[in-house]
C-alpha cells in the first residue's frame, strides 16, 4: 500500500470540497449536530433540517433546555429518534460537568452519550484540529481499496489496522486531518462508490490505488457478517496456448466433485507468484495480465477469486488444452468460474452444467 494518499486527497478536497452548510464554520456545536444527522440520512437530504434544528437550537445550551417534544418535532422525518435523545442527553452533561464547554479531545468526546468514535474523531479533528481518523464505512471502503486488503471489514482487528494505518500517514499541520476526514466522506460519497460502480476514471488517489490497478475495487471491501461461513481466497489462472486455453477436471469428490475448472490455488497471487506457480507447473509462462477479482457464494463456503492470464509454452501433468468451442462443448465448468470463463469467450452455468452442485 502507499502511504502517498494523503496529499493528493488534500489537493483534490481543496479544490473539490462539497459545500454544506455545516462547512461553513468549525463551531463543534454544528459538526456534531452535522454528523449526528448524517449517520442515516444523505447530505443532502439532511441540509433543510440541519438548518431548521440551527435556526431553533443555535447552541448546546439551548439544545440542553428544550422541552423533547419540541425536540421530536424537530426531528421528525429523521428517523432513529434515540440520536435526539442522545443529543439532549450530551448536550445537558455539557453544561453541567464541562460548564457548557465543548471537549475538545477524541477521547472525551467519546465518552458523551450518543458519540461513537468516528463522531468523536469527527469533532475533534475538524472543530478542534486533533489529528486522529474518523472511520466509518464509506473509510474503510476505500481504504480497503487502497490497500487491496481482502480482509472483513467488520472484524475490530481491521477496522483498527485501518485507523492506525491513517494515524501514521495522515497530515500533521493543525485541522489538515480534518480536512482529510472530510475528503474521506467526500470521495466515498462521490467517487469510490460501494459495489461495481466505483468512478475509478475520475479518482483523485487512483495512481496509488492498489485495487484500481488489480482489478479488484468491485470486490472490496470484504462484508461477512458471522454466518459460519467459510472464505477462501483463490488465483484463478486462465493459461493460454495459441488459441487453446487450459482446463483440467476436478476431483471426484467433495465440492463441484468430477467437474472441470480452469487450473487454480489457494490464496492471493501476486503477478510475480502467478508466474513462478505456471512455471513450478511445468510451463514457460510469457505475457502476465491481471484479470478483474470476482466472488462466488456456495452453501457453506465463499470464494474470493483473484485471475489471471498468462500466455505459456509447454505442458502439464493433468492439464486438457483445448479451443473454447471445445471446452464449452464438452467440459463442465461450473458458474463459479463464470467470470473468468467470459474473459476467454466460454459460456458457463444457466442452463449448460445441469446438476451442478456445490
Ligand atoms: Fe476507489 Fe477506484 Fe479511487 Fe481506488 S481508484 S480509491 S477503487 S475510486
Amino acid at each position: 500500500m502507499t502511504a502517498d494518499f494523503a496529499e493528493p486527497l488534500l489537493l483534490w478536497y481543496d479544490r473539490n470540497a462539497r459545500e454544506l452548510p455545516w462547512r461553513q464554520s468549525k463551531d463543534p456545536y454544528r459538526v456534531w449536530i452535522s454528523e449526528i444527522m448524517l449517520q442515516q440520512t444523505r447530505a443532502q437530504a439532511v441540509i433543510p433540517y440541519y438548518e431548521r434544528f440551527l435556526l431553533s437550537l443555535p447552541d448546546v445550551k439551548a439544545l440542553a433546555a428544550c422541552p423533547d417534544d419540541e425536540l421530536m418535532k424537530l426531528w421528525e422525518g429523521l428517523g432513529y429518534y434515540s440520536r435526539a435523545r442522545n443529543l439532549k442527553k450530551a448536550a445537558l452533561v455539557i453544561e453541567e460537568k464541562y460548564e457548557g464547554r465543548f471537549p475538545e479531545t477524541a477521547d472525551e468526546l467519546v465518552k458523551l452519550p450518543g458519540i461513537g468514535e468516528y463522531t468523536a474523531g469527527a469533532i475533534a479533528s475538524i472543530a478542534f484540529g486533533e489529528a486522529v481518523p474518523a472511520v466509518d464505512g464509506n473509510v474503510l471502503r476505500v481504504m480497503a481499496r487502497l490497500t487491496d486488503d481482502p480482509r472483513n471489514i467488520l472484524e475490530p482487528a481491521v477496522k483498527k489496522y485501518f485507523t492506525e494505518l491513517l494515524k501514521e500517514h495522515g497530515p500533521r499541520e493543525p485541522f489538515a486531518f480534518g480536512n482529510l476526514n472530510q475528503a474521506f466522506m467526500d470521495l466515498g460519497s462521490l467517487i469510490c462508490l460501494p459495489g461495481d460502480k466505483p468512478q475509478c476514471e475520475g479518482c483523485p488517489v487512483r495512481r496509488v490505488c492498489l485495487a484500481a490497478a488489480r482489478g479488484t475495487a468491485s470486490v472490496l471491501p470484504v462484508r461477512i457478517k458471522k454466518t459460519g461461513k467459510r472464505r477462501e481466497l483463490r488465483t484463478v489462472f486462465i493459461f493460454r496456448s495459441g488459441e487453446k486455453i487450459a482446463v483440467r477436471k476436478r476431483k471426484n469428490e467433495g465440492l463441484l466433485a468430477g467437474l472441470y475448472e480452469f487450473p487454480n490455488t489457494e490464496g492471493r497471487l501476486t503477478e510475480e507468484e502467478a508466474a513462478l506457480y505456471a512455471e513450478n507447473l511445468g510451463f514457460s509462462a510469457d505475457a502476465v495480465k491481471a484479470l478483474p477479482a470476482a466472488r462466488h457464494v456456495f452453501s457453506h463456503v465463499t470464494w474470493e477469486m483473484t485471475g489471471y492470464e498468462i500466455r505459456v509454452l509447454g505442458d502439464a501433468e493433468g492439464v486438457i488444452f483445448a479451443e473454447p468451442k471445445r471446452i464449452e462443448e464438452q467440459y463442465p465448468i461450473p458458474s463459479a468460474f463464470a467470470a473468468y470463463a467470459k474473459a476467454c469467450n466460454i459460456r458457463v452455468g444457466a442452463g449448460k452444467n445441469k446438476g451442478e452442485k456445490a
